[in-house]
């Protein structure tokens, strides 16, 4: 696969408490553009996700939200997105997300981002798609979720090999230099997780 043209990001719908949260999520947004990619998300004007929406908007990149109807005014449906998507339930957005979308990363984020996170990478185990998923693991804030999914691979539970593309960075630049660097079959050169 060469490097991905666009982009899925998950995240939270807050800001979070460190400020390292909100800096990936700017330089993800920033770096986006400056590689001519685009991002697909959530379509929120709030939060993390819209912090990465306007730093890539500011630096010139495409943006494609997509929020459900009834989300619209909780999560302040960003006014200067390339292309908003309106649909009518949180199903068709993760639906629509993961079709425009070439490879998907997540920053730190609550609930919400857990369960587009934990869908998009059961879809994969399932072989309803087969693109790269990269946690990005901002000052270690993944760590208990994989150390969770490790005990479950060590309980049994998930075998190694259900979960391929699916793969941990330190840090958003680690997350572009994995990109550039994607093989043929959308597998992840360096083996991490
Ligand atoms: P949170 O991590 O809880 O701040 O939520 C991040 C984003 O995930 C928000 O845009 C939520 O609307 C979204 N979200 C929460 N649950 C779902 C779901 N079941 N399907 C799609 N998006 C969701």
């Amino acid at each position: 696969m060469p490097t991905p043209l666009s982009l899925c990001l998950y995240c939270g719908s807050r800001n979070g408490r460190s400020p390292a949260y909100a800096g990936a999520a700017e330089t993800l947004g920033s770096g986006l553009a400056a590689r001519g990619m685009t991002l697909i998300y959530g379509g929120g004007g709030i939060g993390l996700m819209g912090i990465a929406a306007d730093a890539a908007k500011s630096a010139g990149g495409r943006v494609v939200g997509i929020i459900p109807q009834f989300l619209q005014d909780r999560e302040a449906g960003h006014k200067g997105v390339d292309e908003m998507h309106v649909v009518p339930s949180m199903h068709e957005r993760k639906a629509l997300m993961c079709e425009l979308a070439d490879a998907f990363c997540v920053l730190p984020g609550g609930l919400g981002t857990l369960d587009e996170t934990f869908e998009i990478l059961t879809w994969r185990q399932l072989g309803l798609h087969d693109k790269p998923v990269f946690l990005i693991d901002v000052e270690g804030f993944w760590q208990p979720l994989i150390a969770l999914i490790e005990a479950q691979v060590a309980g049994g539970f998930v075998s190694g090999s259900d979960l391929p593309g699916f793969r941990v960075v330190a840090s958003v630049d680690e997350l572009f230099a994995k990109l550039a660097g994607l093989e043929p079959d959308g597998e992840v050169a360096t083996e991490r997780l």
